[in-house]
């Protein structure tokens, strides 16, 4: 018998099957999907069996696989046809596909320590042997005692006395029990369930089962679609089904997990890129050998290896951490989309601010449009407040505005709390030298370095470059440099001098780069040991603070003026997230909006809750500019250390792209990327609009295999990128 193995060199030019023979021993055990150590170029190289054959025609000597890696691990059919669709979809090679799908401790390459755990349990050999040595040694008091706790029950190791377990194993009355231990382990008894509303109830009886369907579920924050997907979930369960939910950061995944262990105790795993690597390894296996029947995670975890699903729902879809920054540059969604087809079974999307793409779909009864538009129980939607801050300038106001200094005291003496939001992290933004003009820049980027006073150190956001900074300007030697730019570290600091005795806590990615530090403090926040939270983007989702009366976004223009097609899609939804946080229980609350753009349409939508009204507007400009979801687009970047070469490769590829692509695909380019130069490599872009080109695929692959061979440059293929 024989092996179809791809193996784990992820270079462009092995992308292929290999075959190999499978030796006598282990033909009974090798299975489709096994992971095995196979020879290759006089090393040993790990594969993945793709398929089994009894005859080949190969007339060369063939090789002989090694071993199985992990019996335990074998990628079910599905998963071996999501990984093909992974890989065609995206451009990228089969094993690259099959390395994302696995949790990275189980990443072929790193398999080196073992990292299964157990417990160690002491139990009687022999009860005879047992009863006749307490006869015989009546002295021996201690280990007469265990003796007899061990006739009814066994005990873990580690609470037995070491000498003691010494003498009960050399008199041969015990033995040691291994059993399997995961990392987490959730023992929940008191299962929450909570009544449906009317509203809810209406749109969970429209959901089908069995059947194949994308469902929108179009519902305001806070008005409760966690608990409907929960019900949706229990009805799989009954139906002996299982359930993948995925939710977008870390933050959200804490908080979500929770309620979930509250309704459905240790049915739950849970997978993000927080957990360590042991407890992805363990919950991975749970999941694998069937001992769980719901998932909750992040992107990665619609590759779960759950058997017989009968739902898939993605919360928040329209947030841009479902689609993966590095190859393979897939999108969560769709992924859902090809295995809720697989099964046969149901999809929700659900959202406050669904995505443009999604919303259109919904429109078009591609998708079923669910919609919850009350809020659950007393709660009411918050007011909000639009600052003009040019005004507040002329009277010195800076960062806080009359209003909201106003509020801020106001809640503090209600002993409510309040949250604000500024989508940048560091102290200042910049550092200019007011004697001679100098900047401090990255020297491998294209951009200013962020100034983070903790540290003193000057940081680049994109690729991780820092220095600490001088007192004096490195160029002119004067004691003239000077900070701009707000950032969330400065925010800090001023808020504090603003309300002597606040207590403040700050959550972006520099306090929260330490494991758990997340969840505590949200767990702090919630448990009013702070009376305000300020943070990035990070505070805006999902999170359910009831006594949070005030939301206060200090510059709402920060996400406005970057220049991309779907900032304004972005700032709508970052916005109308972040208000949503407000007036979630029996108390009104309020929202406060700064910007210089008082005027701007999509900050007027915010401000009357006006998605409909948002989304007309939008997809207007949207179809005028042939943007998504009008056309598809393809971010291609030609990437290399020299300029000129860069551009000239650039440039054959857009021949390349014009000769062989439909004649009503529109190609842009090449121009300089919006960060032209990062980590020291120049980067030109070509972008692809089309509507529909059959030979795209194709061509692509073409294109990206003929970069193979061009010494100087690489190419880099975004299909349906979130950002150009
Ligand atoms: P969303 O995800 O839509 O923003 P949540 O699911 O967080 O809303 O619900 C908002 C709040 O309402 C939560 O505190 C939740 O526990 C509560 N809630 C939701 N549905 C119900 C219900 N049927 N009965 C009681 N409380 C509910
Ligand atoms: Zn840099």
């Amino acid at each position: 018998m024989y092996a179809k193995v791809i193996i784990e060199y992820p270079v462009k030019s092995l992308n292929k099957i290999f075959i190999y023979k499978i030796p006598k021993d282990l033909e009974l055990e090798i299975k489709i999907g096994m992971k095995v150590y196979v020879p290759f170029n006089h090393k040993e190289v790990f594969g993945i069996v793709i398929d089994i054959t009894k005859e080949i025609t190969n007339e060369f000597e063939i090789k002989e696989i090694i071993r199985i890696e992990n019996k335990e691990l074998v990628l079910s059919k599905e998963l071996l046809d999501v990984g093909k669709y992974l890989a065609d979809s995206t451009l990228c090679n089969l094993i690259t596909a099959y390395q994302t799908m696995l949790p990275s401790s189980l990443k072929i390459k790193k398999q080196t320590s073992n990292y299964d755990l157990y417990d160690e349990y002491i139990v009687i050999k022999d009860i005879k042997i047992a009863q006749e040595y307490i006869k015989k040694y009546p002295n021996r008091k201690k280990q007469i005692l265990i003796i007899e706790k061990l006739l009814s029950d066994k005990i873990n190791k580690k609470e037995i006395n070491s000498n003691i377990l010494k003498a009960l194993k050399e008199n041969g009355l015990i033995e040691i029990e291994k059993e399997k231990r995961y990392r987490i382990n959730i023992n929940n008894k008191n299962i929450i369930k909570k009544e449906l509303t009317e509203e809810q109830l209406k749109v969970y009886d429209q959901v089908e089962f069995n059947k194949y369907q994308t469902y929108l579920l179009y519902g305001i924050t806070g008005s409760g679609k966690t608990e409907v997907y929960i019900k949706w979930i229990e009805k799989v369960i009954n139906m002996g089904k299982t359930a993948i939910m995925l939710v977008p950061e870390i933050g959200l995944t804490t908080q979500i997990a929770i309620r979930f262990y509250e309704a459905f105790g240790s049915d739950v795993a849970i997978l993000h890129s927080s957990l360590s690597p042991g407890e992805r390894y363990d919950e991975y296996l749970k999941i694998m050998a069937g001992k769980v029947k719901i998932v909750v995670g992040t992107r990665s975890a619609i590759f779960a290896p759950l058997k017989n699903i009968g739902i898939i729902i993605i919360d928040e879809e329209d947030s841009n951490s479902y689609k993966q920054d590095n190859t393979p540059k897939y999108h969560a969604r769709d992924i859902a989309i090809y295995r809720s087809q697989y099964n046969n079974i149901p999809l929700v999307l659900g959202s406050a601010t669904p995505s443009l793409e999604s919303f259109a779909r919904a429109f078009k009864n591609v998708y079923k449009l669910l919609k919850l538009t009350k809020r659950v129980g007393e709660a009411k939607i918050p007011k909000i407040h639009i600052v003009n801050m040019e005004e507040e300038i002329k009277k010195r106001n800076t960062i806080f505005s009359d209003l909201l200094q106003e509020k801020i005291k106001e809640k503090l003496l209600k002993q409510e709390q309040i949250i604000l939001l500024l989508n940048r992290r560091g102290f200042a933004t910049f550092i200019t030298c007011s004697n001679c003009g100098y900047t401090y820049k990255c020297p491998n980027c294209d951009i200013t370095l962020t100034y983070h006073k903790s540290t003193n150190n000057l940081i680049c956001h994109y690729c991780g470059y820092q220095i600490k900074k001088a007192n004096r300007c490195p160029k002119c030697q004067e004691e003239s440099l000077n900070y701009y730019g707000l950032g969330t570290e400065k925010l800090e600091e001023k808020i504090k001098e603003l309300s002597p005795g606040i207590r403040v806590v700050r959550m972006d990615q520099d306090t929260t780069r330490n494991k758990g530090m997340h969840e505590k403090i949200i767990k702090e926040f919630k448990e009013h040991k702070y009376d305000l939270l300020l943070g990035t983007q990070m505070i805006s989702k999902g999170l359910d603070f009831p006594k949070v009366s005030l939301v206060g976004v200090i510059n709402a223009d920060t996400t406005l003026n970057i220049p991309d097609y779907r900032s304004s899609e972005n700032t709508f939804a970052l916005l109308n997230q972040v208000a949503g946080r407000a007036g979630r229980s029996d108390i009104l609350g309020e929202v406060i909006i700064q910007t210089y753009n008082p005027d701007n349409f999509c900050l007027k939508c915010v401000k009357e809750n006006n998605y409909n009204a948002f989304y007309l507007q939008e997809m207007f400009f949207r179809k005028k500019l042939k943007y998504p979801p009008y056309y598809y687009l393809v971010s291609i970047k030609i990437i290399g250390k020299d300029y000129e070469k860069t551009l000239e490769n650039a440039k054959k590829a857009k021949y390349y792209l014009s000769k062989n692509l439909s004649k009503e695909t529109i190609i842009l380019g090449p121009t300089t990327a919006a960060i032209l130069k990062y980590k020291n490599e120049y980067r030109m872009q070509i972008i692809i609009k089309y509507k529909y080109d059959d030979k795209l695929i194709k061509v692509l692959k073409e294109l990206d295999s003929l970069f193979i061979s061009i010494k100087d440059n690489y190419i880099d293929i975004d299909l349906n990128p979130l950002q150009i």
